[in-house]
């Protein structure tokens, strides 16, 4: 799919590499249509090109405002070589086709950075540039659009290269590096329209995304804070309804998004019902139950102190015996997929109480990408939606696991994945009974989560930790023998970790002194 270049438009306000530019075309025979400036500054060099007003017939006007709008440039630009139609109209209109678009735009972003008054600012906004760019790119099919003159080799070496011609994946990256250019420019001018209006959050954020709420503050008081959900693709708490209760803090979007992802790992049809209590973003108690209400019962139960004031994410309809046990103590948001009639009379008579229902649970696999903002920029990366197959567990341990402790630990690793690195949960029968988030070192984690555990058994008036017989999962390797042995220590029974360390042999020979099963997943889930 190689193409001819046999006329070129230039109209650029950055002239880095311009007579360069001019000087390979015209070898290549190439003809140069030109803007003011821009052909100045050729001519001056010597290259012979023609002046679009000369082309168009048409003088530049309003100083510069219009130049290249015209249906002889743009006609050039877009017609299909390909399409019978389009080349008749441009016989009959006498519109010679242009094949490579060089322009880059007015310094918009340069004149806001000096500081310059608005009506600068305005005057800086292209309009000729962008609309040649993209229809440059449009017809990527056949005619190559340069935006960066970092690109005028690359474009020249093609033409060397192929005796005047260009291939289609230049065509193409180019068409995506123009698009990605007039979008940021488009973006930059927006933003800066918002700062002049003096409008913190606008109704739409230049990367995307419609304003849905402004926050009486975000994480702190002293920080303004809103939300915006995606165009497309909205989910979770981006696509509930609220029945009740006051609007969403920014700390409660945050803590019911990292409920609701977690809770969804739980798909009713396969493992019924599950309730996730969230505090800090971090899981206080997960569980599963023959009923809602006792998944409830059994999240609550394993860390009764931290679930006051949290999130609660159920994975089906919230059902009013749930809802009685919920009512109890103070709690900041229900989240779930629907709530039965009687349910949410119940939880009407906590005024405060926030009800969203989403109508479904996201499906965890979806794709997607998470941004994460830094001092000086921002890092994507795809979201963690994968999830260890009981297919791909690996027993290296001379004990091998029973039914129980497989499911278990299949549940603690789903649970570890939504626990801030590094992330130790034990588990008995569906239950979390011992986490540790967050911690620095890994048995450091294992320490916290086994005392959680033996707070937990106390508290139900038990005299032994609920740790003894429970399975222990770690998000990470354990890099040394000491955080298995405090899991043993607590009495947990099986082990499940991606394993990968340096020193697994080590790992796995403590597990079978401890007489301990271990299983290796890897993949390993960090969340930071
Ligand atoms: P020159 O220095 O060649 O006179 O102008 C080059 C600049 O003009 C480029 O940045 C190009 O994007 C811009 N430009 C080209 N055509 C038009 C137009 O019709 N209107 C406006 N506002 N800018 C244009």
């Amino acid at each position: 799919d190689l193409q001819p270049v046999k006329r070129a438009l230039i109209s650029v306000s950055d002239k880095a590499g311009l007579i360069d530019l001019g000087n390979a075309l015209i070898a290549q025979n190439i003809e140069i249509l030109s803007t003011g400036g821009s052909a100045k500054m050729l001519q001056d060099a010597g290259i012979s090109v023609t002046e679009v007003a000369d082309h168009t017939h048409f003088p530049e006007m309003m100083d510069g405002r219009v130049k290249t709008l015209h249906p002889k440039i743009h006609g050039g630009i877009l017609g299909l070589r390909d399409n019978d139609d389009h080349m008749a109209a441009m016989d009959q209109h006498d519109i010679g086709p242009i094949d490579l678009v060089v322009v880059n735009l007015y310094p918009f972003e340069e004149t806001v950075a000096k500081g310059a008054d608005f009506h600068t600012c305005i005057e800086n906004i292209d309009i000729g540039g962008p609309a040649m760019i993209r229809s440059a790119a449009k017809n990527y099919g056949f005619v190559n659009v340069v935006v960066d003159s970092e690109d005028y080799g690359p474009v020249v070496e093609e033409l060397m290269a192929h005796n005047g011609k260009t291939s289609i994946e230049l065509r193409k990256r180019l068409a995506a590096k123009a698009y990605a250019r007039t979008g940021a420019y488009d973006a930059a001018i927006s933003s800066w329209y918002a700062t002049q209006l003096g409008e913190v959050f606008p109704d739409r954020m230049v990367f995307g995304g419609t304003r849905q709420q402004i926050m009486r503050y975000g994480e702190n008081p002293h920080q303004q804070a809103a939300f915006y959900s995606n165009d497309e693709n909205r989910i979770g708490v981006a696509s509930s309804t609220q029945l009740q209760g006051k609007e969403l803090s920014y700390n409660n979007f945050n803590d019911t998004d990292a409920a609701f992802e977690l809770v969804a790992e739980f798909d009713p049809n396969v493992f019924g019902p599950a309730c996730a209590i969230i505090k800090h973003a971090n899981p206080c108690g997960v569980a599963l139950g023959s009923t809602l209400a006792e998944a409830y019962k059994s999240a609550f139960a394993c860390d009764t102190t931290s679930a006051f004031g949290g999130i609660i994410a159920l994975n089906q309809t919230l059902d009013m015996a749930t809802a009685e046990e919920i009512v109890k103590i103070f709690t900041e948001v229900i989240i779930a997929p629907d709530a039965d009639d009687d349910a949410k009379a119940v939880i009407a008579s906590k005024k405060n109480l926030r009800l969203l229902l989403t109508g479904g649970l996201p499906e965890p696999t979806t794709s997607g990408q998470l941004i994460k903002s830094l001092a000086g920029g921002y890092l994507v990366q795809d979201r963690d939606n994968q999830l260890t197959a009981q297919a791909e567990l690996q027993v290296v341990s001379q004990k091998v696991p029973t039914e129980q402790e497989l499911s278990d630990m299949k549940f603690a690793f789903t649970v570890a994945k939504h626990v801030k690195s590094n992330a130790i949960v034990y588990v008995r029968d569906g239950v979390t009974v011992g986490i540790g988030a967050g911690q620095m070192s890994r048995v450091d984690s294992s320490k916290i989560a086994a005392s959680k555990a033996l707070e937990a058994a106390q508290n139900a008036g038990d005299e032994i930790s609920w740790a003894k017989g429970s399975v222990v999962a770690s998000d990470a390797f354990f890099p040394f023998a000491d955080g298995l042995l405090a899991a043993a220590e607590a009495g947990a029974t099986a082990v499940i970790q991606p394993g990968g360390s340096m020193r697994d042999d080590d790992v796995i020979k403590a597990a079978d002194a401890a007489g301990l099963a271990m299983v290796l997943t890897g993949m390993r889930h960090f969340r930071h």
